[in-house]
């Protein structure tokens, strides 16, 4: 293997060397001798950002001389990770900041790991948005991300007899070396009061929204590099404090302790990510968080716009407006009250505006995510927005009259209004007519977008319905997360690849090549070493490099199916113990949180913890199977995961993942995936060749139809002898002396519909299981169809998404 890397120029190496130990002395207060590694970490990171710096304010005018239309990413959740390996690759500063550090005598490696994950994010959605910030900026966009900068992201997961438990994640934002804070472009945010109908000079009717409280919202930039391209645009997070004088009102009449009280009520808007996915928290300070990232960012919006331009109807040519998903749709009233009230733009025209200026990314069909918030709340928090929002509707009300007179029905269920049983304003709804897009995430999700969550805006409204199947960017999965395969792509493809994944193609005239299956084995086999050394010394728990490594990592939701695999598991364990099968050796990798108030998601982990001491404890396995439940999943756990998984598990029942991103990690990675036809899975299937994937379980179609016609969870259970006797084995107090503990899983399964079809997809998954561990046993063959699979995996960076979302939805001209 060829070492593409030259060797650093002395005089640089120096330079960075002198800079980290500036920044050590006079930013840390610290010598090299008495420095930490984290205290290590935070200067370089500082010479780093010092760079970056540099290259963001020319990025920056030079967007603005090209008169660039700029991209406003809005999302509550950016799942990070660590970013100084990310950095130095972008930035190109690797190979000398690994010089400069030997010179110093200090471990690279020690020094990377001692960086904290910005977790400012649950899984996917948050994760999504991290990758797409920095294709931007790799495409050389003019687009930002607008966050929370939230003082405590997603807990830390801890295990204790089994059980998750939750940490809080102080993530030490405060000294962060990474954000910069600008205090001096403090924003104003109104909140609740009340309105004054009133009229204006000519009788017009002009309400005035009175008596709001304040809160004082603080940008915080996290610059962000494009790779090797000299681009840097930034993350924009921003941190809610009480304003100082709205208390003083409160002061003067003597009530010093309500003053405080409102003070630390405002400051707890930024406090703490909401640690649910897929399940919506419904409470009044999550409202809050999503009202006060949306003003803070079109307060930006409006000041970047009038440096271009004072003539409002050019909006939608200097700005485009992304809502990841409908936590930030207040944008499309926000704005609206910002034309309307505060430009006196009439109305016609602010609408038409907002929409060719907005787009809507659908990420979930699943009712119980679906954002719906309660009238009387917004009445409460957002009196101005809820009137408009009541105009809005009755405009699209009469709309939907006039296009079908007849369905006096539609105007109920198009309402975006639900009347029963409590008033609720309908998020999707709103961010639907709001924009001028609305995209799904991946093809499946987006037919089904239009087919069954909202047909009816979609037949008045086809044209606004695309798709844009999500992607990960290679820079973070590929060449930061496996740097032994990154230098196998740069040797035989050569470096281009890294900015153009689709040259992966290539690759697969290598697949009857013995040298190089050899060589990616060896890569394989490498990374799987160092995770079985992270689970020794996280875990405690040996296991076999040679076995199969079997991952499932996401959080733990009954879609996503952790259930069916413990099943499977419990399944293989016994058949072992039976006698019946001799199985080439096997681990079972599980990583991921639960939500704390997700009482059968937390069953699950304690049911895999359980099932993994009694097998990984049982000298009849003789070593043949283990479970592994690695806690705290994480950016950086991934990062380990990932490389040296063999097989993807992406198992959702069918219908109900969106797109899912960690399939494509990790076939990217070489891993061979058992999935169902659900989300990405389909195309990542279609591009890797079928027989690299083992498919298994009913359509979505079959499911749709399954549940509609009913079905007899029982009766699949009672009529099938393994299943039955794996389904039993939960109540038999043969993993948990408690025969009780996990009747709720034996329960929702057997007696409650089992809503996710576990037992209907049984037989089938246990076939593809089988399949695979066979196939498994052909090394040679294996490690053959993993390059075939990586080869596959081109069309799955998010620079081609991007690219996506630029052409299709925010005409961006710039890319073409
Ligand atoms: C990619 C990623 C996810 C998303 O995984 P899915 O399997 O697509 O749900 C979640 N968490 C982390 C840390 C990730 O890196």
């Amino acid at each position: 293997m060829k070492d593409t890397q030259s060797t650093p120029d002395k005089d640089q190496v120096n330079k960075l060397r002198d800079s980290i130990l500036y920044e050590l002395k006079y930013s840390l207060g610290v010598t090299l001798l008495t420095a930490s590694s984290s205290d290590v970490f935070s200067a370089l990171a500082l010479v780093v950002r010092r760079n970056q710096v540099d290259d963001y304010f020319s990025t920056q005018e030079r967007h603005y001389q090209a008169r660039k239309k700029r991209i406003y990413y809005i999302s509550m959740e950016f799942l990070i990770g660590q970013s100084l390996r990310n950095n130095l690759i972008n930035q190109g500063m690797m190979e000398i900041t690994k010089a400069a550090l030997e010179s110093l005598g200090v471990d690279f490696e020690i020094i990377v790991r001692s960086e904290e994950d910005a977790a400012l994010g649950n899984g996917g959605l948050g994760r999504l948005a991290a990758c797409f910030i920095d294709s931007m900026a790799t495409l050389d966009l003019a687009g930002s991300g607008h966050g929370i900068k939230y003082e405590y992201g997603l807990f830390h997961q801890q295990i204790q007899d089994g059980k998750q438990i939750e940490k809080p994640d102080d993530w030490h934002s405060a000294h962060s070396p990474w954000l910069i804070e600008h205090q001096s472009q403090a924003m104003i945010i109104p909140l609740y009061g009340r309105i004054e109908e009133i009229k204006d000079l000519q009788g017009n009717y002009n309400p005035m929204w009175m008596d709001w409280k304040i809160i004082i919202g603080v940008p915080h930039d996290y610059l962000v590099s494009g790779y090797n391209n000299n681009t840097v645009n930034s993350l924009r997070l921003y941190s809610a404090c009480a304003s100082d004088s709205f208390d003083i009102h409160i002061f003067n009449h003597g009530d010093y302790l309500k003053a405080v009280n409102q003070k630390i009520a405002s400051e707890n808007i930024s406090k703490v990510l909401y640690p649910s996915d897929e399940i919506l928290a419904g409470k009044e300070l999550r409202l809050t968080q999503e009202y006060f990232l949306v003003a803070c960012t079109l307060r930006d919006v409006m000041h970047d716009f009038f440096l271009h331009s004072t003539d409002l109807n050019q909006l939608p040519e200097f700005v485009a407006i992304q809502l990841n998903d409908t936590h930030p749709a207040l944008a499309i009233v926000e704005l609206m009250r910002i034309l309307v009230d505060e430009h006196a733009v009439d109305w016609d025209i602010a609408w038409d505006l907002t929409q060719r200026t907005c787009a809507y990314t659908n990420h979930t069909l699943m009712p119980e995510a679906l954002e719906k918030w309660s009238v009387n709340l917004f009445e409460l928090l957002l009196p101005r927005h809820l009137q408009i929002i009541y105009e809005i509707n009755r405009r699209f009300l009469l709309e939907v009259h006039r296009w079908q007179p007849e369905r006096t029905d539609l105007l109920a269920s198009m309402s975006l209004i639900e009347e029963m049983p409590e008033k609720k304003v309908r998020m999707a709804y709103l961010a639907i007519i709001g924009s001028h897009k609305v995209n799904g995430v991946a093809k499946l999700h987006s037919d089904l977008i239009k087919s069954n969550l909202v047909p009816d805006f979609y037949h008045l409204m086809p044209e606004k319905f695309t798709n844009q199947t999500n992607g990960v960017t290679p820079r973070r999965w590929i060449q930061q997360a496996n740097p032994r395969l990154s230098l196998f792509l740069d040797a035989h493809l050569g470096n281009e690849w890294v900015t153009n994944l689709t040259l992966l193609t290539k690759l697969r005239s290598l697949a009857s090549d013995r040298d190089v299956i050899a060589e990616l084995a060896e890569i394989k086999k490498f990374n799987k070493l160092k995770l079985s050394q992270i689970i020794t010394r996280q875990q405690g728990i040996t296991i076999n490099p040679d076995a199969m490594f079997d991952c499932q990592i996401k959080r733990i939701h009954e879609y996503k199916r952790q259930l069916l695999n413990v099943l499977y598991v419990i399944n293989l364990y016994h058949r072992i113990l039976d006698g019946v099968v001799s199985i080439a050796p096997k681990v079972h990798i599980f990583s991921g949180k639960a939500a704390p108030g997700y009482a059968m998601a937390k069953l699950i982990i304690q049911l895999i913890n359980q099932v993994a001491l009694k097998v990984n404890n049982d000298p009849n396995v003789n070593g043949q199977l283990k479970v592994v439940f690695l806690e705290d999943y994480k950016v950086s756990l991934a990062e380990s995961i990932i490389p040296a998984a063999d097989l993807s598990e992406q198992i959702s029942t069918a219908g109900t993942e969106a797109s899912g991103t960690s399939n494509m990690k990790l076939a990217m990675n070489g891993a061979l995936t058992i999935g169902t036809l659900d989300g990405a899975n389909i195309e990542i299937r279609d591009a890797v060749g079928h027989e690299n994937f083992y498919v298994f379980g009913l359509s979505a179609e079959q499911i749709a139809e399954q549940r509609s016609k009913g079905r007899s969870p029982y009766d699949e259970y009672a009529s099938n002898t393994e299943l039955k006797m794996t389904v039993d084995s939960l109540i038999s107090g043969f993993f948990h002396a408690d025969k009780n503990l996990f009747y709720p899983l034996f329960n929702m399964l057997v007696n409650h519909g089992d809503h996710y079809f576990h037992l209907a997809d049984f037989s089938s998954y246990c076939q593809a299981q089988h399949q695979a561990l066979t196939d498994y046993n052909n090394t040679y063959n294996w490690h053959s169809r993993a390059l075939n699979t990586i080869s596959g995996m081109g069309e799955f960076s998010s620079d081609r998404t991007i690219r996506g979302y630029s052409r299709d939805i925010w005409g961006e001209d710039s890319l073409k």
